[in-house]
């Protein structure tokens, strides 16, 4: 089922997200809600605060990434594997290690700030241990646009946005739409209480 994307200016995109315990039904829906969810809103990855459930989970499909001439280069459990066979990538209770030799700065956007765009350091690489939805432990280690994508996504279920992570410089360009954003998410608010 496609769910709304919680906005800034909500209070759970700014919460800890819960540990999941139960690898049942319930997580199978939210992860398929996540996917679905995502490629409706054309996303590259969306965490479940993101779709109003505050759980460790995210889902990320790299097949969505605009720049296709790029390899990207991963592997999950020791194994490179092909697109098609790894993606959608479903994580339950992340635990990211930054791992890259340098940082790098990109550009980033996120579908709880539509229309919001600002530069963003992050770790060149991760190696990350999760679960599937059926509970089965893996890891992943990848780089690039995909390490990119997993740090953001893992940030979410610790209530961290990528604007709590800009220099005020940065910070200071996008701030008239981060206001306008919050004053719309507020009126949304109160008349869908
Ligand atoms: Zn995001």
């Amino acid at each position: 089922m496609v769910r709304r994307i919680t906005k800034y200016g909500e209070q759970i995109l700014k919460t800890k997200a819960a540990e999941v315990t139960k690898f049942d039904e319930n997580l199978r829906e939210l992860g398929s809600d996540l996917v679905e969810t995502m490629y409706a809103e054309n996303g590259l990855g969306l965490a479940a605060p993101q779709i109003g459930e505050s759980k460790r989970v995210f889902a990320i499909d790299m097949r969505r990434r605009v720049d296709t001439e790029t390899p990207c280069v991963f592997a999950i459990d020791g194994k490179e594997l092909p697109l098609d066979i790894a993606m959608p990538l479903i994580a339950v209770n992340p635990e990211v290690e930054e791992i890259g030799e340098y940082v790098i700065v990109s550009e980033e956007g996120c579908l709880s700030f539509p229309g919001i765009y600002a530069e963003v350091e992050r770790s060149e690489a991760v190696k990350m241990k999760y679960k599937d939805v059926d509970g089965n432990p893996h890891e992943l280690v990848c780089e690039g646009l995909f390490a990119r994508c997993v740090q953001h996504e893992n940030d979410h279920l610790d209530g961290v946005c990528f604007i709590d992570l800009l220099r005020s410089k940065e910070l200071f360009k996008i701030d008239s739409k981060l206001r306008k954003l919050r004053k719309q998410t507020r009126e949304f608010l109160k008349e869908n209480k």
